[in-house]
């Protein structure tokens, strides 16, 4: 028999643990509980519709139940529910996962090695790194450098390489060797007055230059950063900003890493984001999009110096996972990229529904309640503030972004906050018409802020 809403909450709050969670306020309101979903929409056990502005955490391109996802999904477990690629084994859904997915990195990224998470493959990523420069005979160069405000992931590696101070103290993290550079590059926030984007975008990338020589080149391995920040801020890079980072990167012989859990496959317009800035990583990390989260599953790819030195190594490259390249999910994420492709959502119809997007995101800009709003492909950021001209916030600790998202939810429409800065990121399948009805809720929700914060 199906439970009833306070049922499940009640069960919930008995036994689970949920991520990014505060419990006793959880447990006090209760857990909405999500049931069912069909395309841009999902539905709550009390039968209201929300459209997902979110694509779920970023990661829905293709919408909810796809049949034909399902479909590779059963077959795939069908003929082969499991089976691993340690001891000189491979699986056919693995292969060509490999392949596609070498395809579409940019040249010479096309050695690919499986994991079910971005934490997961930014692990991955670190350990590769470090075993790279070991086998180069440079075993002093281990540093890895990133931003602050960065979200690498919430694993003890992914944490300590994340800038993000909330989610490391209390854990005794960042691990030594992980090193976070400001400022952040993102003008509205930390550009001065009397420099253009271009300018502070310099700044920001001579930061990354002095915190090498502060180290010493000989001692820094890498440098990670996503292509525009997600989860810290939705954060658009300053124009000509990667080509400066890259420039760095080279002169000192920094590996260049882009982290494109929330960026890859389609978000920023291209395949991957550093495709959409024009820059070329040694090693990118990449999640979320590449199943469309109907299956946990994450990539690394490394370049030709990289898998070079790897693959011609005597020594065991002893690192993976039960899970790496597992058949069924690599089966349901071949068909993922082949729907991406065959709708063209990379391609004329992504372009087109950007566009779109894009063009309303900026009609909110006339609203009182917004500072700026700012996107690409289809990822959008709304600043709230108290003061348009002064861009004063409501109050230090974020509490419009709170009001707002509660306001969003009652409102039939999913927006996430961080601080003040609401995000979009709906999934790539939407139309134009439900594009309009996305701003539709929007402007509601944040009319709704308004009235609730207004003095
Ligand atoms: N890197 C980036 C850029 C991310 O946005 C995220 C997740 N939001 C991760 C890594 C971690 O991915 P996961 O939650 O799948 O471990």
């Amino acid at each position: 028999m199906t439970k009833t809403t306070q049922e499940i909450q009640s069960i919930d709050n008995t036994h689970h643990l949920h991520p990014f969670t505060v419990h006793h306020e959880l447990r006090e309101a209760g857990p909405r509980v999500i049931t069912r979903g069909e395309g841009v929409y999902l539905w709550d056990s009390d039968g209201n519709k929300i459209l997902d502005g979110m694509a779920g955490l970023w990661c829905v391109q293709l919408g909810y139940g796809e049949q034909e996802l399902v479909d590779a999904a059963t077959d795939a477990m069908k003929t082969l529910s499991y089976y691993n690629t340690f001891f000189q084994t491979t699986t056919p859904h693995a292969t060509r996962l490999s392949q596609l997915i070498a395809e579409k990195t940019p040249d010479g990224l096309d050695q690919i090695m499986f994991g079910c998470s971005g934490s997961e493959s930014n692990d991955t990523a670190i350990k590769l790194i470090w075993y790279y420069w070991n086998l180069q005979g440079k075993p002093e160069k281990k540093a890895i450098i990133s931003r602050e405000r960065a979200y690498h992931g919430s694993t003890v590696a992914g944490a300590s390489l994340s800038g993000l101070p909330f989610m490391q103290g209390i854990f005794d993290l960042p691990l030594p060797r992980f090193h976070h550079v400001g400022p952040t590059p993102h003008y509205y926030e930390y550009g001065n007055s009397d420099e253009s984007e271009r300018e502070f975008g310099l700044r920001c990338a001579k930061a990354i230059e002095d915190k090498i020589l502060e180290l010493g080149p000989e001692n820094v391995a890498a440098f990670a950063g996503e292509p525009v920040m997600g989860a810290g801020g939705l954060m658009l890079p300053p124009e000509g900003y990667w080509q400066e980072v890259e420039r760095i990167c080279r002169k000192y012989d920094v590996l260049l890493w882009s982290d494109e859990v929330i960026c890859g496959f389609g978000r920023t317009g291209e395949w991957f984001g550093c495709q959409t800035y024009g820059y070329t990583p040694d090693i990118m990390t990449m999640a979320k999009g590449i199943s469309s989260g109907y299956q946990p599953l994450s990539a690394v790819a490394i370049n030709k110096r990289m898998s070079d030195a790897i693959v011609n190594a005597d020594s065991e490259m002893a690192h993976g996972y039960t899970y790496s390249g597992h058949p069924v999910v690599c089966a349901v994420a071949v068909r993922n990229l082949e729907l991406i492709t065959e709708k063209k959502l990379v391609g004329e119809r992504g372009q087109a529904t950007s566009e779109y997007f894009l063009k309303q995101l900026s009609l909110l800009d006339d609203h009182p309640l917004i500072g700026q709003t700012r996107g690409v492909g289809l990822l959008g950021g709304i600043e709230l503030v108290k003061d348009k001209t002064t861009r004063e916030r409501f109050s230090p600790d974020g509490t419009a972004g709170v009001t707002c998202r509660n306001h969003c939810f009652k409102s039939g429409i999913i927006m996430r906050a961080v601080g003040d800065t609401m995000f979009l990121c709906p999934p790539l399948v939407i139309t134009n018409d439900e594009i309009d009805e996305l701003f539709r809720l929007v402007r509601i929700s944040l009319d709704l802020t308004l009235e609730e914060l207004k003095p």
